[in-house]
């Protein structure tokens, strides 16, 4: 059996050409009987790799998939190809699965989906020794790992596929794994002697920009001027929220829907129907949505709200441009999405909790960032740039920075008097000579300092603020109150006359949108 038969096998079956380049090398590999693990980005073309050494290698390939939803469409699409497949999980009635079982036993089948629940349910291992599998396929893989942004306990229990199957080849397949993702991913599948493939994370067709949260729905309008019928999902952090976005949309005369977990099945499956049908034109969806969508032209991504973590970013923009045809990513940040999640993870499981955090840390810097973003998205995944993108919004309009250590002074000496007990609103009130309560009460209107930034907005502090946290120059003490803390680094500033540049922004209106929250 040989690379040939696999060409031939994607023609007859899949209906394509040739097999994308890592593919080719991937199904070699699998064929030989070698353990792969497969780490390539959304659309890359993963599925493929499993489905053709499937057809053409005698015997059953079990799927173990998390996502019960996708293994449906999955299967669907398998037998409109004319490939015998099914799904064994627990929506099922027993007799269904009994059937689907004397299928496989029979021999009748090529692929079988499997949730690892169902995998490690008692009895199932006696019944696939009863049948020829030809290999075991890990989907969504990062699951194993807890340093990953998707654990799933069951899956580290997956080594019992090695134990138990020792002759039998594993392909283990993920869109998103950083280094200690992909090394979890080998240890814990005990995989012999693994070839790893990684693919570029590159997704150089989609344009990346970010924009101040502030006035988010005016700036969607325009944007939807911009890209007027051309398919798009906009993000949200909550169910609420994509039902008032969605609804505000239609009433501005724009084509919307939503989408979350909320929904009855049925309603799900006609807003994901409207959506790949081209009825609808915008998606407003909680993270929900999008796992195993196959629609190739979808033009844009916007995020109402700032992810979690860099990982979830990528995947979600990565549904945007599959077809290779420019596409665009749209981000809007605020500071406070940020205390917002930040909250919402402290509520979590204390030992993810640190990661988390840190985790929502680097989404945010990247959000702050004033070098090209691609570079560090790809950094991130552990891929380095030669060159910045000339695709992201830093790139076409690098930041122009200016001396900012006066500001700087202002802002960390203000730290200083205010006895480090100001969180970010209330010390930009302070500079700004603003008369609230909180201010008066504290007494502070009578330091050295109050009034002293009321020519910076208050927005441009906030940035300020932030750039400066990204440099180090100040600390944000999460566990007191979110209140600002001098640094090693703000003493160099204060006394030993170290010089600072801050990056420029554009003028922005201080009009507030109305935030849409649960
Ligand atoms: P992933 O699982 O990595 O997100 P998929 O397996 O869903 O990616 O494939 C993404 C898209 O690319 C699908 O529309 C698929 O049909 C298409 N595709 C995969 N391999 C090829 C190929 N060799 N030639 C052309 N199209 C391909
Ligand atoms: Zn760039």
């Amino acid at each position: 059996m040989d690379i040939r038969e696999a060409r031939e096998a994607l023609k007859l079956y899949f209906g394509y050409e040739q097999f994308r380049p890592m593919q080719e090398q991937i199904i070699t590999h699998v064929l030989q009987g070698r353990d792969v693990v497969v780490l390539m980005p959304t659309g890359g073309g993963k599925s493929v790799c499993y489905q053709v050494p499937a057809v053409v290698k005698p015997g059953i390939c079990v799927v173990v998939s998390p996502l019960i939803a996708l293994m449906k469409d999955q299967v669907e699409a398998l037998l409109a190809n004319g490939i015998p497949a099914a799904y064994l999980n627990s929506s099922q009635g027993a007799e269904e699965q009994r059937q689907i079982e004397s299928q496989c036993v029979a021999g009748k089948m090529k692929l079988l989906y499997v949730s690892p629940e169902k995998l490690l349910s008692p009895g199932f291992f006696s019944f696939l020794k009863h049948i020829k599998v030809s290999l075991f396929a890990v989907d969504e893989a990062h699951c194993i790992s807890a340093w990953g942004h998707d654990f799933r306990p069951e899956y580290t229990q997956l080594k019992v596929l090695k134990q138990q199957f020792p002759q039998v080849p594993v392909i283990a397949l993920t869109a998103t794994a950083d280094r200690l993702t992909q090394k979890d991913i080998q240890e814990q599948l005990y995989l012999q002697d693994p070839k790893v493939f990684v693919a570029s994370f590159d997704r150089p067709n989609i344009n990346l920009t970010v924009k101040p949260g502030q006035n988010r729905f005016n700036k969607i309008t325009d944007f939807l001027e911009r890209h007027h019928k051309q398919p798009g999902i906009i993000y949200c952090l909550s169910r609420k929220a994509t039902e008032s976005l969605a609804a505000k949309l239609k009433s501005n005369g724009f084509s919307a829907t939503f989408y979350h977990a909320g929904m009855s099945p049925q309603e799900r499956a006609k807003a994901q129907e409207a959506f790949l049908r081209d009825n609808v034109q915008i998606v407003c969806a909680t993270i929900a949505f999008g796992m195993g969508i196959d629609k190739s032209n979808v033009r844009w991504v916007i995020h109402y709200n700032l992810p979690k973590n860099i990982e979830s970013y990528y995947q979600e923009i990565g549904r945007a441009g599959r077809d290779g045809a420019n596409s665009e990513a749209l981000l809007f940040y605020s500071f406070a999405d940020v205390m917002n999640l930040r909250s919402m993870l402290t509520e979590g499981e204390k030992g993810q909790q640190e990661l988390q955090l840190v985790k929502l840390d680097r989404m945010q810097q990247y959000a702050e960032a004033s070098i090209c973003r691609r570079r560090i998205l790809l950094q991130y995944f552990g891929e380095t740039m030669e060159k910045d993108c000339g695709n992201c919004d830093i790139c076409r309009n690098p930041p122009t920075t200016f001396d900012g250590t006066v500001i700087v002074q202002k802002a960390l000496s203000a730290i200083a008097r205010t006895q480090e007990q100001a969180n970010m609103g209330l010390l930009i009130d302070v500079l700004r000579g603003s008369r609230n309560s909180q201010v008066l009460s504290a007494g502070f209107d009578k330091i050295k300092t109050y009034g002293a930034g009321r020519d910076v907005s208050t927005m441009d502090w906030q940035r300020y603020l932030h750039q400066m946290l990204n440099a180090g120059l100040i600390d944000l003490a999460y566990d007191q109150n979110y209140t600002l803390k001098l640094t090693e680094q703000s003493k160099q500033v204060l006394f030993d006359g170290r010089r600072v540049n801050l990056v420029k922004f554009e003028e922005v209106k201080q009009q507030e949108e109305p935030q849409i929250k649960a």
